[in-house]
This record gives structure tokens, sequence and C-alpha cells, in this order.
């Protein structure tokens, strides 16, 4: 289950388009967006890391 670091709330919504990947969280407190890093199936990463 996913748990916003910054509320501890477990409700959000995964959001992703070309530059943004990451869930947005629904608590009406809260309501930023956390980046998720650990998506490791992306050749775009790789291929920066390289140069
Ligand atoms: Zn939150």
């Amino acid at each position: 289950m996913w748990t916003c670091p910054y509320c501890g709330g477990s409700h959000g919504l995964p959001f992703h388009d070309e530059q943004l990947d990451g869930m947005l969280c629904l608590s009406s407190d809260c309501g930023r967006f956390v980046e998720e890093h650990d998506t490791s199936d992306d050749p775009r990463d790789w291929d920066a890391m390289d140069m």
C-alpha cells in the first residue's frame, strides 16, 4: 500500500505524464505530489546515467 511521506495518509492517486511520475496525495490537509523514483524499467534513466 502507498503511504504519503508528508502526512502518512494512504489515499493516493497515481499520476503519470512525460515529466512526472508518482502519486498525488488525496488527503485534504496535504494534497502534495510525491515523485516515485523506484521504477527501474525506464530505459531513458539508464541512458542518462551513462553520459
Ligand atoms: Zn499527504
